[in-house]
């Protein structure tokens, strides 16, 4: 189990400023053999830069970094042997096909994985003889996030690996992480999607200005951050936090824009409550939902933001 195996990665105290930004400000943290790693946090948490330094690409101004034993900022060339980093779209030729495509970059390394395997993992074999540039968004996506594997190298990076994927190409993407993670590799994943994290990670990292701010299993962040349930609505003529915040059961609540967000427990009451309310002032409740709380909401109570603020 991820938790006891053998630790992959080691960082202790990394550092890293960009003029007065503090983009990494001081983080520790380890990843075990086999692990799904993820690193969640807002634009400019940090994310990419600290993933960036743990492969060897930016040198840290501070702390140290280990991947496979070897000191990052010293033995970098070693280190990249070792490592499947998932280069980023535009880096790919629009005229090859995906199978050309696979074939250059396996000819960087010396003991590649064969090219029909790399297919397989990117779900693309109805596509394998298709450039680049005809592939779908979400096939181009695949494919990068396939070249990672090129190597079969220990450890995977990817960065952010749906962004900008529709729902479906998303769960596409992540039936294959789901397969690469079956081969015994490690992943670390950054991402700002929660629904991911919480599908696809052992543990999660959640990142806010450079710092980590909590870092556990998906299921303890939340049972440890929130135990209440979550009412979430929308109301047209609002009439204050204090209304709310006032209903039977309410135990704190966030708004954004006109959606609210009340944590109750007992939901019940709180309904019952917020619909008298709401009836009483001749205000119109919409898509008015129960849910159990979720990784969103273990942020919102760290931070006081949504995610994607
Ligand atoms: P995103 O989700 O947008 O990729 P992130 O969590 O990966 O965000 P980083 O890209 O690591 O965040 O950026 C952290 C902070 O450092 C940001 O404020 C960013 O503007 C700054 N930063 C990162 N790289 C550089 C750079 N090369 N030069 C100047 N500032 C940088």
């Amino acid at each position: 189990m991820a938790e006891s195996g053998n630790k992959v990665i080691a960082v202790t105290n990394l550092a890293k400023s960009y003029g007065d930004i503090k983009a990494v400000d001081g983080i520790s943290f380890e990843v075990s053999q086999g692990e799904v790693f993820g690193m969640l946090g807002p634009n400019g948490a940090g994310k990419t830069t600290t993933v960036e330094i743990v492969e060897g690409l930016r040198p840290a101004d501070g702390g140290t970094a280990t991947v496979l034993g070897l000191d990052v900022s010293k033995d970098t060339r070693a280190v990249k042997e070792r490592i499947g980093v998932q280069p980023q779209s535009p880096a790919l030729f629009p005229s090859l096909t995906v199978r050309e495509t696979i074939g250059f970059f396996a000819s960087l390394y010396r003991k590649p994985l064969p090219a029909s395997r790399v297919v397989e993992m990117a779900a693309l074999q109805a596509s394998h003889k298709v450039q680049f540039k005809n592939l779908s968004g979400g096939q181009q996506q695949r494919l990068s996030v396939a070249l990672a594997f090129v190597n079969d190298p220990d450890i995977i990076f990817l960065d952010e690996p749906t962004t900008g994927l529709d729902p479906q190409a998303r769960r596409t993407m992540w039936d294959v992480i789901e397969t690469f993670r079956h081969t015994g590799k490690t992943v670390v994943l950054t991402t700002h999607y929660m629904e991911e994290a919480q599908r696809l990670c052992d543990r999660i990292a959640i990142m806010d200005y450079g710092k980590i701010i909590a870092m556990d299993t998906p299921q303890r962040l939340i049972e440890a951050h929130t135990r209440e349930s979550a009412i979430q609505f929308k109301m047209k003529d609002y009439p204050g936090d204090e209304v709310i915040t006032g209903l039977t059961g309410v135990c704190k609540m966030h708004r954004d824009g006109d959606e609210i967000i009340v944590y109750t427990n007992n939901i019940p009451s709180t309904i019952a409550a917020l619909l008298g309310m709401a009836s009483q002032r001749s205000a119109e409740i919409s898509e008015l939902s129960v849910r159990q709380p979720t990784l969103e909401d273990v942020f919102l109570k760290l931070t006081g933001k949504r995610i994607r603020d």
